[in-house]
């Protein structure tokens, strides 16, 4: 089927016996630079599988490096270097035995800005991940995935009547949802979103957290926000980052976001949730 290579991963005994349901994320003791900047500090965090965590803090404090980090992304940029280990289902995707594009294809990820390619068509756009991930599929899968994906992402409605026209006719909030869609045709177990709604429009921002609500139990999402009400409505665990002036960014606070928000342990985290940074 579609999808044999990913549920052939998860037939394997030694797998199955530590993991209940695949795409806990665990970073463990992260420590990243770029040259000499140091810019974050043996950073621990675990995230849930099948749960939504919001990583939130002032601009600066490492939280794109940090969501970068989680898909090896961070290895592209040639000055950056990296101490700590990141593990998927419990394992090291910085193994030398694992491959990249495994990492890229279980952990998918958004970006605050849209980018679709502009001139290929909604349809194509929404599949163009399937050959770097080794996904083959017929015509006919491909019909049914398109849709699949279009309507997880909550655009399938707008576009359905228009799968031929180029992505870069869409409007902003529709092209987000259009890399959604292409992040998720290929069963990615994580998504990370960097920011993913602020460059949006209202309702466009309610469909992209209608979309997140809909994966909650089958996707595990990491979300970057800046919007604290976004961060309480989407997310059950959150991690407050923070760089002190001249210093690499740190988690000041970890835990239940409800919580977090209500009755924050350190004066750091109630001065930013409560806006007086
Ligand atoms: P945030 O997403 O929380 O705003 P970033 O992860 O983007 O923070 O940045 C953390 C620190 O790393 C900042 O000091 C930033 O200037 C620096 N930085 C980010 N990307 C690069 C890069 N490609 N090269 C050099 N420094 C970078
Ligand atoms: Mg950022």
């Amino acid at each position: 089927t579609l999808f044999s290579a990913r549920t052939e991963n998860h037939d394997e005994p030694d797998l199955v016996e530590h993991v209940q349901q695949p795409g806990g994320l665990v970073a463990d003791n992260i420590s990243a630079w770029f040259g000499d900047h140091k810019v974050l500090d043996r950073v621990s965090l675990s995230m849930a599988a099948g749960e939504v965590t919001a990583l939130i803090g002032p601009s600066g404090c490492g939280k794109s490096t940090f969501l970068r980090i989680l898909n090896r992304m961070h290895e592209m940029i040639p000055s950056a270097s990296l101490f700590g280990e990141v593990r998927l289902d419990g394992d090291d995707i910085y193994a030398p035995s694992q491959r990249i594009t495994s990492a890229r294809r279980n952990i998918g990820m958004v970006f605050q800005k849209a980018n679709p390619f502009p001139a290929m068509s909604i349809y194509d756009n929404t599949i163009s991940g399937l050959k770097l991930a080794g996904i083959r599929a017929t015509r006919a899968e491909k019909d049914l995935l398109v849709e699949d994906s279009l309507r997880k992402a909550s655009l399938w409605d707008e576009v359905k009547d228009r799968l031929e026209q180029p992505g870069g006719g869409l409007s902003g909030g529709q092209q987000q949802r259009l890399c959604i869609a292409r992040s998720l045709a290929v069963s990615p177990r994580v998504l990370l979103m960097d920011e993913p709604c602020s460059a949006l429009d209202p309702t466009s921002t309610r469909r992209v957290e209608e979309t997140i609500e809909s994966l909650r139990g089958q996707v595990t999402v990491v979300i970057v926000t800046h919007n604290m009400q976004q961060a309480a409505r989407v997310s059950s665990q959150c991690a407050f980052f923070l760089a002190a002036q001249n210093t690499p960014g740190v988690i000041v606070e970890y835990g239940a976001t409800e919580a977090m928000f209500a009755h924050p342990q350190d004066d750091r985290t109630s001065d930013y949730v409560n806006g007086r940074f």
